[in-house]
């Protein structure tokens, strides 16, 4: 079975590919941004121990959304290769159509509902039994 892009037509997949270039320009200038803010902070070490838990905590929620912008962009960037070779909109998992609508809420996504919910299911299943995994590693006092 050939699995061409019929349901998306030229006007839809330029105003995807608008989108999302506008999407990966933003994000890309957060991303920037918080990582030039890890370097600020990184610069004058406080010496306070009260300054220094906030300076972490601070670090370390600039990580995460840097680290979570920046696999939202690899996302826009692999819907956008997509868009290029003419597999948008076409499920990865079972080359079924994704959906318009999906898809308009979820530009970047790769896999249709079914899949998707089926992939979350699985690694719910496999966080779950990371999660009660018990007090296994005991550091050993070095
Ligand atoms: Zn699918």
């Amino acid at each position: 079975m050939k699995t061409q892009n019929l349901a998306l037509d030229k006007h839809l997949v330029l105003q995807f590919k608008r989108g999302l270039l506008e999407q990966h320009r933003e994000l890309l200038q957060a991303v920037e941004n918080a990582e030039k803010e890890i370097r600020d902070c990184a610069g004058p070490v406080p010496l306070d121990a009260i300054d220094l838990s906030c300076f972490t905590a601070a670090k370390d929620s600039l990580f995460m959304s840097a680290s979570q912008n920046r696999s939202r962009l690899r996302l826009i960037l692999h819907a956008l290769e997509r868009l290029q070779d003419g597999s948008f909109g076409i499920c990865v998992g079972c080359e079924g159509p994704i959906g318009l609508r999906r898809l308009q809420a979820l530009p970047w996504a790769s896999h249709c509902i079914q899949c998707q919910e089926n992939s979350e299911a699985a690694s719910l299943a496999g966080n779950a039994t990371l999660h009660v995994s018990p007090d296994s590693v005991q550091g050993s006092g070095a």
